[in-house]
């Protein structure tokens, strides 16, 4: 290698040094981030659109012209101070000279709402691709569960839905077993749906189906079913489902009906039963079923 192309090799090569320093420069101001200025405050209000203009050297900063020909020293800043600004003293005795310092509460007011409005609205638009795997997904999670498709739109609806009325890092802490699902839905839903069809039963007269059934682990239930007329329309409701816990006589079953199922709602049974549908089970045949009507 000759002199000479040693020379302009680390002539070079000190030339690329610069290159990546000033690209690190870049990258350093990057991460201060400022937002750009928005023209769209000039709709805002009065204020902005008479005295505030965007700085032409820097996108991210703007200019106060009441200060600036006020020869003021801090006419400019940048576009996230702006609030900053119009509140500090010196804009304050500008404007007053101009008899309009009384209308920069509201236009600081707008400018926070607006701001406000506008990061709610800052939503990175997923792409394509990320799309399809999210539906692959949520298709594998249906199959894995033995869901029906046809709940795929009211799943995601939902998951939607608490997304934006809980937040991220609700979510993330959430943790539910069986146990407490079925907790909630016993205590909760359940007497909250049970509760609105028994203030139906007050105001119609109803009848009752009852019967006994039982699922693949082995308990048997009894089943009571409410038909009744709300809004000229026939009601057929499930209203209870309690397990029955050793033997199944009648009588055990009038005590189900009378203490869980209509447990300080008696009166009811009184009032507006107009009959029980009933198979033709012996147990269910009991004399102690006439006691309902009494
Ligand atoms: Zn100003």
């Amino acid at each position: 290698m000759t002199d000479k192309r040693k020379q302009s090799q680390s002539k070079a090569q000190s030339k690329a040094k610069v290159v990546v320093k000033k690209k690190t420069q870049k990258e350093v101001n990057a991460t201060l981030k400022h937002t750009k200025f928005n023209p769209e405050i000039h709709t805002l209000h009065k204020h902005f659109q008479d005295f505030i203009e965007k700085d032409l050297d820097d996108e991210s900063r703007f200019v106060c012209k009441a200060c600036k020909e006020a020869k003021k020293s801090f006419y400019s800043g940048y576009y996230d101070n702006l609030a900053d600004h119009l509140q500090t003293s010196t804009h304050n005795n500008v404007v007053l000279a101009l008899n309009r310092s009384e209308e920069i509460q509201d236009a600081v007011k707008e400018f926070v709402e607006f701001r406000g409005r506008k990061s709610k609205k800052k939503v990175i638009k997923a792409d394509k691709t990320t799309l399809d795997k999210l539906r692959i997904e949520v298709t594998a999670f249906m199959l894995d569960h033995q869901l029906p498709f046809i709940i795929a739109p009211s799943l995601i609806e939902f998951t939607q839905d608490i997304l934006k009325k809980y937040g991220d890092s609700a979510i993330q802490e959430l943790s539910m077993s069986n146990v407490t699902a079925s907790q909630i839905t016993r205590q909760t839903i359940c007497k909250a749906l049970q509760d609105s069809i028994f203030e139906d039963m007050q105001n119609s007269f109803f009848a009752l189906s009852i019967d006994e059934c039982s699922d693949k682990y082995g308990p048997s239930y009894l089943c009571v079913h409410t038909r009744y007329i709300k809004d000229e329309k026939i009601q057929n409701k499930l209203l209870s489902l309690n397990e029955i816990k050793e033997s199944s006589t009648g009588e055990d079953i009038f005590e189900i009906i009378i203490n869980e199922t209509f447990q300080n709602k008696e009166y009811l049974l009184q009032k507006n039963l107009i009959g029980i549908c009933i198979d033709m089970g012996p147990n269910m045949l009991t004399t102690k079923g006439k006691e309902l009507f009494k």
